[in-house]
């Protein structure tokens, strides 16, 4: 079952989005240079779809994203989550944000309209930094498309 430890709305993580991101606990990323170690801690609590319905009728704004941050220890719990959403509130865009390097195949991009991948490498800097090995796509047809460099203008 996936956890979370805090909730945030932003508007620089994605473009063009008023998101609604949520740090999920238990990172087993271990990025070095991590900006988010208290994130590596497994608890918190419990996000399931009634949390979303939950987190997401107490804004007082529209949003228009829900950025599920992090939950690499689990994937499939990530993408049933996206899925359940996707289904209940159709206009909801859903990014999730993966510190691995590489997609993992338990997660079906139909669920997700981005995917940030890559691990927080300090000397490369985040996403806004031009010589980044992150990088954030949009799901677009079921497919990546590379849409870091919106970052950089
Ligand atoms: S993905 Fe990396 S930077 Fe993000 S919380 Fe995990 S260890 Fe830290």
């Amino acid at each position: 079952m996936l956890h979370y430890i805090d909730t945030d709305i932003v508007f620089q993580e994605l473009p063009d989005e008023v998101t609604l991101a949520v740090n999920l606990s238990g990172c087993p990323c271990r990025c070095p240079g991590c900006h988010s170690t208290h994130l590596w801690r497994e608890g918190g609590e419990v996000l399931d779809g009634e949390t979303v319905d939950c987190m997401l009728s107490r804004q007082k704004q529209e949003v228009t994203c829900l950025s599920l941050m992090g939950g690499d220890a689990q994937p499939q719990e990530v993408n049933s989550l996206a899925q359940w959403v996707r289904q209940r509130h159709p206009k909801l865009h859903i990014a999730w944000w993966s510190g691995r390097s590489l997609l993992s195949p338990q997660v079906s991009l139909s669920n997700f309209d981005y995917i940030k991948l890559g691990p927080y490498l300090k000397h490369l800097g985040p996403l806004k930094s031009r010589t980044t090995n992150q990088r954030l796509y949009r799901v677009v047809d079921g497919t990546l498309h590379d849409i870091t460099s919106r970052f950089w203008r």
